[in-house]
């Protein structure tokens, strides 16, 4: 294996530092605590234990934490009559509505309900057109998270070749765009692409988002590229024993390590960065709430 292995369990840990350290200086200056408000509908058991994963990183880097737990039967009217409210609470500045939503509740009324101002995830129509045109925004934290990584490693992106692989609204059309706002020359790829082994060995820089568990072997990358695997994906793993299962990324590790400049692993790598950056776009709105100086290099 000749690649760095780009450690997002450590990087994330530098960043809530960052934010911890922000969060005591607005108390100290301004007396202001940033507060996360999370609102969980139903009983999904992967979307429970993010919920609370989030509520203890949101205490530990000293902001409020409202969590609120919604039974599975509510009605739209009442779950926007909340988050009408939360966008009203000047206690609160960040607003996650933990996605997926049950059937009957129209994701796209939803989070459009949400103040842009306080949209942590950056998900409202509002921050998707700000961050297309290249104006301050809420960013969505993974794309995020994934841009701190590679700016940490590369300094600048600039002329570098980017390709994206999958389309979605939450990971690769924002990715696309920030790898844009870096002067990098973007191709986004996806499930009707031609050749794609073709157009990823063509990458500086290779961002895999497809929820395909190792799709993407070592021989479609680029000696010296960057590889960033945001897939999470969880396998059979006979080897571990009976019934066990093991994480695993969309690149395959071993071999995209041995020819990559750089990759990020699978757990320990981008996923970690998604909470960091939840709690970054948290106190970011706080700030611009309250008109206080932004911390450095925790947004775009
Ligand atoms: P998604 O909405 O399902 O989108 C997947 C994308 O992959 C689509 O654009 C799809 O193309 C494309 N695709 C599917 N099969 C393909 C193929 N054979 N060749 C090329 N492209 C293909 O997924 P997502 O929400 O972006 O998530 C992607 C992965 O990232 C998942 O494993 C998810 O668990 C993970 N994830 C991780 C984090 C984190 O915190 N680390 C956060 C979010 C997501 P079409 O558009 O043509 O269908």
């Amino acid at each position: 294996m000749s690649a760095t292995i780009l450690d997002g369990k450590a990087f994330a840990a530098k960043v809530r530092a960052k934010v911890a350290d922000h969060v005591a200086r607005l108390k100290e200056a301004h007396g202001i605590t940033p507060g996360l408000a999370v609102v969980l509908v139903g009983e999904d058991p992967a979307s429970q234990v993010y919920v609370k994963s989030k509520g203890k990183m949101t205490v530990e880097v000293g902001m409020n934490s409202y969590e609120h737990r919604l039974g599975a039967d509510i009605s739209e009217g009442d779950l926007l009559a909340l988050i009408s409210n939360l966008n009203t609470d000047s206690s609160v500045h960040g607003i996650l509505v933990q996605l997926p939503l049950p059937s009957h509740l129209n994701e796209g009324i939803v989070i459009n309900a949400i103040d842009p101002a306080k949209d942590v995830d950056g998900f409202h129509i509002s921050n998707v057109g700000l961050l297309g045109t290249g104006q301050k925004s809420m960013v969505p934290c993974t794309p995020l998270g994934c841009l701190m990584m590679l700016r940490d490693h590369h300094g600048s992106l600039s002329g570098l070749d980017a390709v994206i692989i999958g389309r979605s609204n939450i990971v690769g059309k924002p990715m696309a765009q920030l790898l844009l706002g870096e002067s990098c020359t973007v191709t986004v790829a996806h499930s009707r692409t031609k050749d794609l082994p073709q157009v990823v060995r063509r990458a500086d820089v290779v961002v895999a988002a497809v929820g395909r568990p190792e799709m993407v072997p070592g021989d479609w990358i680029k000696a010296g590229a960057t590889v960033i695997d945001v897939g999470i994906n969880r396998i059979d793993a006979p080897e571990k024993g009976e019934g066990k299962t093991r994480l695993v990324g969309d690149c395959h590790f071993d071999s995209c390590a041995a020819v990559a400049g750089a990759i990020t692993p699978v757990p320990g790598g981008v996923g970690p960065m998604t909470i960091a950056c939840l709690l970054a776009n948290t106190v970011t709105a706080c700030c611009r709430a309250n008109g206080a100086d932004e911390p450095e290099g925790l947004t775009v």
